[in-house]
């Protein structure tokens, strides 16, 4: 739970200012439409910053919020209070619709398609005959409450600011929580947030929506605060901005949206007024100087400004732990339990003319730890990809527990009880320990969206960070918990690998070159850990290059070189097997 006294004194600020006597109406207005930016870019920090889906196109969500009250209150009457829901659902709709194809492209193809939609609807909006094509929509009714009619910056300024201090809340809220940590692990790639059971094209929609949503709300209050709707606030130059503000400010803070309008309003402000004075009405001029001071403030603050402000702080705004929470469910254990927990019948995966993995078979069995070992190259992270259903196999069978999983996609396949760690590490660096390990128990909770934004998911959240906890304790970075997980070594961060794989409750565990990078004291303890797994019923497939820690610990070797198995037994018979010395050295034995 994140300290809250900054958000109450920042809300009496904001409610005090209107009230100062003598307070300027320019600087109100100029108030009014931060905020109105602030609900955009706080859209964009969601779907850019923290989910990594880049979009020039929220103006347009803008767009169907203000035209939807517009139509709805001018044309047929309604009230303004009735058009609010009416909006968000238009914009939410809008979302869904360009969402679906939209998040399908990856690559720079995504940011494409989104300057695409958000000019061919700033066209749509300037020709459709009942929007009043160029014209718009004007005579929009103010909001009002009983008689009392907000018709001037200084008083439709607390709805937006309301709305501004809602929105924050609810998307602090839902950031720190299951879904919230399932949509920044998107940013990452989708693989290792998959192999927890995410489903990442419906986390991206679901952050694309919001941001929408968000967008609609202000494109609501901006028709009642202008009164009328036109294109040109909703086209894609608008868009550009959004996408801007939230930069500027810091994409992945929440607050960095507020901040972040509020630089880019005012900047854009003094520019306009101030510039034509010392040069004479040279008109583009202050489009030139704003985009170069926004490209010197991304130089002295590249990842906004926000974080560069909370750097500087004197204070640290801390958390707090859940001490003791009531402890998870574990997976049922079959008592009866098969003895063969993984098996691989002949399984093939070719890439183009390379076969990666040529019709291997091994089994792994209960309580059993399998090394996978072999020269770089020789297909044991294929293997990994293949039983973890991130790679489909070209041929061949793979089962676990007796159930196939061959066409399983990973959120199947770690359902069955397989979780693992990557050779190339995968964690969110800018997350805390605690909450990247939290994410390998995803499937063990089950708070949605919206009962993490109404905080109704704190008794399922306190369970999922304790229980990321205790795996912390178990790997021994106690220490580590609230640390950033960029800021750990690589040995480390691959410990916290095995933590958040532990954190899913497995009975098979994938350990893709855990050693790595780990001095000696510490492949000691990860040997330890690893047999007081097997002990505890766990069993274990690890790939490793360190011979004397495979040799020590493994009970099972098998051997692959160039996609091919080549030998299979215990560690001393593999140690002499002419096959395994050869392919190794080079050389004949
Ligand atoms: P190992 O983990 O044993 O070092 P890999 O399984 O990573 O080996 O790779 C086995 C072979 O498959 C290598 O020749 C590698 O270049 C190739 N390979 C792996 N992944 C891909 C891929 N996605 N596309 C094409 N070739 C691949
Ligand atoms: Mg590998």
């Amino acid at each position: 739970m994140t300290n809250r006294w900054p958000l109450l004194v920042f809300a009496l600020v904001m409610a005090v200012i209107p009230l100062i006597p003598g307070m300027p109406p320019f600087w109100i207005v100029l108030l009014d439409n931060i905020g109105l930016a602030a609900l955009v870019a706080m859209g964009l920090v969601l779907l850019t910053g923290v989910g990594g889906l880049t979009s020039f196109g929220q103006a347009a969500f803008c767009g169907f919020g203000a035209y939807t009250t517009a139509v709805l209150t001018v044309s047929y009457g309604f009230s303004p209070w009735v058009t609010l829901p009416l909006s968000l659902l238009v914009s939410g709709i809008a979302a869904v619709i360009l969402g679906i194809i939209t998040v399908r492209l990856s690559g720079h193809y995504l940011p494409l398609g989104t300057i695409a939609w958000g000019i061919g609807l700033y066209y749509l909006f300037s020709k459709l005959e009942f929007l009043g094509r160029n014209d718009g929509i004007s005579g929009i009714p103010p909001l009002s409450i009983g008689t009392f009619r907000m018709l001037d910056p200084g008083t439709i300024y607390y709805a937006i600011w309301l709305a501004v201090l809602i929105s924050a809340v609810l998307t602090m809220n839902l950031l720190d929580s299951r879904t919230g940590r399932a949509i920044r692990a998107l940013r990452r790639g989708h693989i290792a947030a998959e192999a927890f059971g995410v489903q990442t094209p419906r986390a991206k929609l679901l952050v694309f929506i919001y941001a929408a949503v968000l967008a609609g709300l202000s494109g609501w209050l901006y028709a009642h605060f202008q009164r009328a709707a036109t294109p040109t606030p909703f086209g894609a130059q608008a868009g550009i901005e959004y996408l801007f503000i939230a930069v500027v400010g810091g994409a992945g803070y929440v607050w960095g949206a507020v901040l972040g309008a509020g630089i880019v309003v005012i900047l854009k402000e003094i520019l306009q007024s101030y510039l034509p004075l010392i040069f004479g009405g040279q008109s583009q001029l202050e489009t030139i100087v704003f985009g170069m001071l926004l490209v010197v403030l991304l130089q002295l603050a590249p990842t906004g400004v926000w974080p560069w402000l909370m750097s500087r702080l004197p204070f640290r705004l801390s958390r707090k732990h859940p001490d003791t929470a009531p402890t998870l469910p574990a997976r049922e254990r079959l008592a009866t339990a098969p003895s063969v927990l993984l098996h691989i019948e002949k399984a093939r995966k070719q890439f183009g003319g390379v076969i990666a993995v040529n019709d291997v078979s091994f089994d792994v069995q209960a309580r059993e730890i399998v090394a996978l070992i072999g020269p770089n190259g020789a297909g044991k992270s294929t293997t990994f990809n293949l039983i973890t259903g991130v790679l489909t196999a070209t041929g061949g069978s793979i089962s676990v527990l007796d159930q196939n999983i061959d066409n399983a996609p990973p959120q199947e396949v770690v359902k069955l009880g397989v979780s693992r760690t990557f050779q190339h590490v995968k964690l969110v660096p800018d997350m805390t320990v605690l909450e990247n390990v939290a994410i390998g128990a995803h499937l063990r909770g089950s708070s949605g969206a919206v009962s993490s934004m109404l905080r109704l998911d704190r008794s399922d959240e306190a369970r999922l960070l304790a229980e990321a906890a205790r795996q912390i304790e178990r790997v021994g970075l106690g220490d580590q918990i609230d640390q950033l997980a960029g800021s750990l070594s690589l040995g480390q961060q691959r410990i916290v690998e095995i933590a958040r794989a532990l954190c899913a409750d497995p009975v098979l565990l994938l350990l893709d070159e855990p050693a790595a990078g780990l001095r000696h004291m510490e492949k000691q303890r990860l040997a330890a850990l690893l047999r007081q797994l097997r002990d505890g019923g766990m069993s274990v497939l690890l790939v490793e290059h360190d011979m004397g820690f495979v040799m020590d610990l493994a009970d099972r070797v098998v051997v692959l070189d160039f996609g091919t198995k080549i030998a299979e037994g215990v560690p001393d018979a593999i140690k002499s097997n002419p096959d395994v010395i050869k392919a190794y050295l080079g050389v004949s034995a």
